[in-house]
């Protein structure tokens, strides 16, 4: 049964904010209702799906009202990477078509970064952000012939939150707004022509 997921998502998420749960709190039992929605990849609708010819696409499914946390498909099309970047906020990436390699980067004492191993995201699995230990990455689409797709979750709306974009090798340091690619958002509640 698709019907419903995201709005089923939305409110199980919203139901667990409400206890103003711990990170490792999200990142368990949050985490678990995302590994849910990325389970079985029939319910985002065609338009949230569709590549840019050049850049990755960020479009919002849904952001709570209060800004406790947002909803955003991230489509990448063959060979298109994120620049290094970090959220502010804590985030979780559920694959849901595709594949992604993510790699975590940790600044050095000459201000450079240097990643860590990358890490290959497979559908239905979910890798995490966090502020406290591991914000800032570069992820890319591990598949040079097909588009992937991630369902992030964020604890803020992270179009709207100023963060930073970093060089790799200066550590220098650029402020952005990512905005969002879409400018009209899927209706949740119209299960029956709509399966989100
Ligand atoms: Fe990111």
């Amino acid at each position: 049964m698709q019907e419903g997921k995201l709005l089923n998502f939305v409110k199980e998420l919203a139901i667990l904010l409400e206890t103003k749960p711990s990170e490792e709190i999200i990142f368990s039992k949050g985490k678990a209702l995302l590994e849910n929605l990325v389970a079985v990849d029939d319910w985002l609708p065609e338009e949230f799906c569709k590549a840019h010819p050049q850049y990755y696409q960020q479009y919002l499914l849904y952001a709570d009202p209060l800004d406790r946390f947002s909803v955003v498909s991230f489509v990448w099309g063959p060979g298109q990477k994120t620049p290094l970047h970090n959220h502010t906020v804590w985030g979780m990436v559920g694959q849901l078509r595709g594949q992604e390699r993510s790699a975590d980067y940790h600044q050095q004492a000459d201000a450079s970064f240097e990643a860590d191993e990358s890490f290959l995201c497979q559908p239905g699995q979910v890798a995490t952000v966090s502020p406290n230990t591991h914000d800032i990455h570069v992820v890319e689409n591990a598949l040079s012939d097909q588009t992937s797709i991630s369902i992030h979750i964020y604890g803020g709306n992270i179009g709207r939150i100023e963060r930073a974009v970093f060089d790799p090798t200066t550590g220098a340091e650029k402020l952005f707004i990512s905005g969002y690619a879409n400018s009209v958002t899927p209706n949740l509640w119209n299960t029956a022509s709509n399966r989100v």
